[in-house]
Formats: C-alpha cells, sequence, structure tokens
C-alpha cells in the first residue's frame, strides 16, 4: 500500500513503525474471510482492511480521532486472527496498538463510556479491588436487565451478567514465595501469579505449582509482581501499560540475579501474548529496551515449558476433550499443536470445534464494552463445541473460561488442570459430575 507521510510526521518512531506496516498491505482481503467483527457485522470498516484504511487515513492526515474511527477500532477484539490469515505478513497487532493510543490522546469519549473504561482500568488490575468489586455485584445482580435496557448503561448489566454468584477462597498460589521442586531439582522458574485469574480461578495455578513441583521444577512467586499491563495496554492507556511492564521487568530479573530462571511461566495465554510483547513496547526506552527484550524470551505459556519436560504417554482416560484455543494462543503466540499433543498424551481424545480460529468474544474487556457482537460470538462458539459432543472443554485463558462458562453446561477448565490431574494430581473439583466415566 502506498503511503504518503511527510518527514516530519516520519521522525515520531510510533508514525515510522506503523508507516512500515501499512506498506506492506496489498488490499488483498483474505483477512476479511477470517475477522470474527465481519463475520458477524458484514461491513468492510468492521473488518482488517477497512480498519487499515481507517488508520492510515487517520495518521497520515495528522487527525484527531472521530466517532467513526473509534466505533470500528473498538468493535475490533484485537484476536489477531487477521495476522495468522494475511499472506504479506501485516503486523496488525502494532499498527491497532498505535491506533488505541493515538485515539486515547486525540479523542473524548462520552461520559458513560470514559466513565466505564475507567471503572475497568482502575479495578480490574488489581486482585483486592476485583474481588470487591464481583462480591458487590451480587447486590447489583437484579438490576442488570434494567441496566442493559439503556445503550450506555449496557456494559454494567454485561459486568453483572459475567460475574460468578461466588468465589473461591484466596489462595496461597497468589502469595510472594518458593514452592521447592519435590526431589533433584531439574529447573526453575518464576510464575505469573495475574490479576483476575487469582480471584476467578485461583486453582489454574495452584495445579500449574503443583504439577511444576511433581515434576522437578522449583516454582517462584516474586513479590512486587503486578498485572502484566494487558488490560490497560488494549485500552490505548500506554504509559499505565509500560509502568507495569517495567515494573514486572525489574521483579523477573531480580529473580534471574537470585537464582536463575529457566521460564516466566504465564497460564493466562493473553497475559503470555503482551509479556512476549513487552521487548517491542519498551524498544524506546533505553533503560528498558534491552531487559525487556530479555524477559520476553523467557516468557513462556505453561504448555510450551510442559513439552520440554517429556511428560509420559498415559493410557486412555474414556474422556472426548473439546480444545478451545484462544485468540492469544493460537493468532497471538502461534501456539496450535502443544496443548492438543500434551493432553492425547496425557490420555484424553481430543476435538476440534469448527471454525476455530474465531474468537469466544471475551478478548479482554471485550464481553462487558461491546456485550452484543460479544454474545454472538459466544453463541456461535458454543454451538460449535458443542457439535463436538465433547464431555469437557479445555482452554489456556482465563477470560475464555469465563466466556464460555457463561454459555453452556459442559465443565471447562484450564488445560494444566486435567494435565495436572492425569499426571498424578488432584481431580478438579469441576469433573466431579464426570466421576463414573473415569478411571480411579
Ligand atoms: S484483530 Fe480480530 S477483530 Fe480485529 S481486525 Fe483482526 S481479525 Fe478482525
Ligand atoms: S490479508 Fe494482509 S495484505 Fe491482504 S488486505 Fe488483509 S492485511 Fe492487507
Amino acid at each position: 500500500m502506498q503511503t504518503n507521510f511527510t518527514a516530519e510526521q516520519l521522525s515520531d518512531p510510533h508514525v515510522a513503525t506503523s508507516e512500515k506496516i501499512l506498506r506492506k498491505c496489498v488490499h488483498c482481503g483474505f483477512c476479511t474471510a477470517t475477522c470474527p467483527t465481519y463475520v458477524t457485522l458484514g461491513n468492510e470498516l468492521d473488518s482488517p482492511r477497512g480498519r487499515i484504511y481507517l488508520i492510515k487515513d487517520m495518521l497520515e492526515n495528522g487527525r484527531p480521532a472521530d466517532a467513526e474511527v473509534v466505533t470500528h477500532i473498538d468493535r475490533c477484539l484485537s484476536c489477531l486472527a487477521c495476522t495468522t490469515t494475511c499472506p504479506s505478513g501485516v503486523d496488525y497487532m502494532h499498527l491497532v496498538d498505535h491506533a488505541r493510543m493515538h485515539i486515547e490522546e486525540t479523542y473524548r469519549r462520552p461520559f458513560w463510556n470514559r466513565l466505564t473504561r475507567n471503572l475497568l482500568a482502575a479495578v480490574l488490575p488489581h486482585p483486592g479491588r476485583f474481588r470487591l468489586a464481583l462480591k458487590a455485584a451480587n447486590l447489583g445482580r437484579p438490576f442488570a436487565g434494567l441496566l442493559k435496557r439503556f445503550k450506555p448503561l449496557e456494559p454494567f448489566g454485561a459486568m453483572l451478567d459475567l460475574a460468578p454468584r461466588s468465589l473461591p477462597k484466596a489462595s496461597d498460589s497468589a502469595k510472594p514465595g518458593t514452592h521447592p521442586a519435590t526431589g533433584p531439582r531439574r529447573g526453575r522458574v518464576a510464575i505469573l501469579s495475574g490479576c483476575a485469574q487469582p480471584v476467578l480461578k485461583p486453582e489454574i495455578n495452584e495445579a500449574t505449582i503443583r504439577l511444576l513441583t511433581r515434576l522437578g521444577v522449583e516454582v517462584v512467586a516474586p513479590a512486587g509482581e503486578v498485572c502484566c499491563g494487558s488490560l490497560v495496554h488494549h485500552m490505548g492507556r500506554e504509559e499505565q501499560a509500560l509502568e507495569a511492564a517495567r515494573r514486572n521487568v525489574d521483579v523477573w530479573l531480580g529473580e534471574v540475579e537470585k537464582g536463575g530462571l529457566d521460564a516466566i511461566i504465564v497460564t493466562a495465554s493473553g497475559c503470555g501474548t503482551t509479556i512476549k510483547d513487552y521487548g517491542f513496547m519498551l524498544r524506546l526506552d533505553p533503560a528498558y529496551a534491552e531487559k525487556a527484550a530479555r524477559v520476553s524470551a523467557l516468557a513462556k505459556d505453561v504448555t510450551e515449558y510442559l513439552a520440554t519436560l517429556d511428560l509420559p504417554q498415559q493410557e486412555a482416560r474414556g474422556l472426548t476433550v473439546a480444545y478451545h484455543s484462544a485468540c492469544s494462543m493460537q493468532h497471538g503466540q502461534k501456539i496450535t499443536m502443544l496443548p492438543k499433543t500434551l493432553l492425547k498424551k496425557a490420555g484424553f481424545a481430543v476435538r476440534d470445534p469448527a471454525e476455530g480460529h474465531l474468537c469466544c468474544g471475551s478478548a479482554g474487556t471485550y464481553n462487558i464494552l461491546q456485550p452484543e457482537i460479544s454474545g454472538k460470538l459466544k453463541a456461535r462458539k458454543v454451538r460449535n463445541i458443542e457439535a463436538t459432543k465433547p464431555d469437557l472443554i479445555a482452554t489456556g485463558n482465563i477470560g475464555c473460561i469465563t466466556q464460555i462458562a457463561t454459555g453452556t453446561a459442559i465443565p471447562i477448565l484450564h488445560t494444566v488442570e486435567l494435565l495436572d490431574w492425569a499426571y498424578g494430581g488432584e481431580k478438579p473439583v469441576a469433573l466431579t459430575a464426570l466421576t463414573m466415566k473415569m478411571p480411579a
């Protein structure tokens, strides 16, 4: 694609990066076929190609964002299906990240939208506040229907729908500390505690710690770690995201100095995609560029690390698992086969639901901010999953677990919970009803 940026515009490193990305797009439109919003809405401006044109036009003309651009960029899930499909290697992720920053800097959102986003950015990255908010949601639940009738208040209704009715107790796995390896130590890793996940489903990191320590790996939950910054990053609040990234870089490299780290284990693929991008996000910060790149290289999805430990083949378990590949896993991190291979090795029969490339509609805060499109994508995803007639569903991202669980009665677990169970750990509570089908 031809671009017409001035030399002065190109002196801004963000514009220079975006220009390189834009030049790679050849308008072929292959990406439209796999874009969930285009597939759902049928509007070219809600396709990757349409959004690329809108962003190019806005940046080239040095214009502040307007309501039209914001509408179509806000509808983008950042699922990155387009980057998997694009034959020209267009780096849509960094382009839309830049567009979101530009929107945040140049556009004043309507009052209710501003309030909702401020609230999400102030609450979700902080587990203590998030826990309190979820408890308060129980009081607000009777008003969910009413809130959803007024468009500007719809996100509050969506939040109440998504909030679980009861919460697990706070887990020790989220507290800083060291979990020693059982037997001879064969590795040492840090684990990302995360922000929303330890409140909603502490079982995930508990299972990870149990499994890894049993396999001879020491697991450290370092003190001082904060939310990975993904949530605010996707809202275009770049300084907030970079602050979180710098803090985590310091914490993890501190652990490297203390005892060495083979990996930083991430059990939420949304967070993994962002941490693997810290090197890019902090490339313009001379004090952090190199350190952030080292952290990104150390970040591993838990399944990537487990694949290096050579787990033995287990006997068939008589359970069929529909594997839902989170967008951040398959498109963001390009991890497609590993989780399924591990599940098969662990004795599960694995099914691939149709249209596996399409997002479930969770996408960070998307299911709160865009409940209508999100609801349609969830229904489509659940239909495809249920068509495989699975006993259970496995995935590697807490956002997808929360989203899909509100659309089906089939139990949904994190892949690592199943692996922990298969290799000597506790049976996940969510599987109690399946007891009769299982060998002891
Ligand atoms: S990131 Fe997803 S929703 Fe956004 S343009 Fe690409 S395919 Fe479409
Ligand atoms: S597939 Fe790639 S090159 Fe083709 S229109 Fe989409 S982004 Fe551009």
